[in-house]
């Protein structure tokens, strides 16, 4: 049994235009979808193909032989969980326990969106952006490269992220990774999904 990738969570202008329809179009059309041809073709006929998505990437992501599928599915699950860590009409600063949760992690939100800022835009070449929570507890900003995911590391748990490989900005921002990153924080940023997250 193949894989197939949920649909967008948004019509592809939704976004538009912090993220648009164009960019979206392309990165779930051709990359998203490239990723998830590849991970299908590399599983199929084996075992792999009955485990959750979650549980092939975990499985993968310790033997360097497999480097190709992990790097696939990893960016197959990256991509669905950053569709869902953006909304329209979000961003802004989060309410109830999500807020104190911040106060308590960052001092300020002012300082959590820093620290998001600078991941997106110190994060060498293709990666992510993430707001994980820790095994204290606690919020956490952390950065990856390429397909790497913290879904691998057990001390955390994701849940937050942007994409700031090009795919995920050049048609929109060119090289300017800063302004695209702030206005998806400021604009798109959904702090339902992360509550969502926290409470699973
Ligand atoms: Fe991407």
């Amino acid at each position: 049994m193949s894989f197939t990738l949920p649909p967008l969570p948004y019509d592809e202008n939704a976004l538009s235009p912090v993220v648009s329809a164009q960019t979206l179009s392309f990165h779930y059309g051709k990359h998203h979808q490239g990723y998830l041809t590849n991970m299908n073709k590399a599983i199929e006929g084996t075992d792999l193909e009955a485990l959750p998505l979650e549980d092939l990437i975990r499985r993968v992501a310790a033997d360097p032989a497999q480097k190709g599928l992990f790097n696939n599915a990893a960016q197959v699950w990256n991509h669905t969980f950053y569709w869902n860590s953006m909304k329209p009409g979000g961003g802004g600063q989060p309410t109830g326990s999500v807020a104190e949760l911040v106060k308590d992690s960052f001092g300020s939100y002012d300082e959590l969106k820093k620290q998001l800022l600078t991941a997106a835009t110190t994060q060498f070449g293709s990666g992510y952006a993430w707001l994980v929570k820790t095994a204290e507890g606690k919020l956490a900003v952390t950065k990856t490269p390429n397909a790497e995911t913290p879904l691998t590391d057990t001390s955390v748990t994701p849940l937050w992220t942007m994409d700031v490989w090009e795919h995920a900005y050049y048609l929109d921002y060119q090289n300017l990774r800063a302004k695209y990153a702030e206005a998806v924080i400021d604009n798109l940023f959904n702090w339902e999904f992360v509550e969502k997250n926290l409470a699973s």
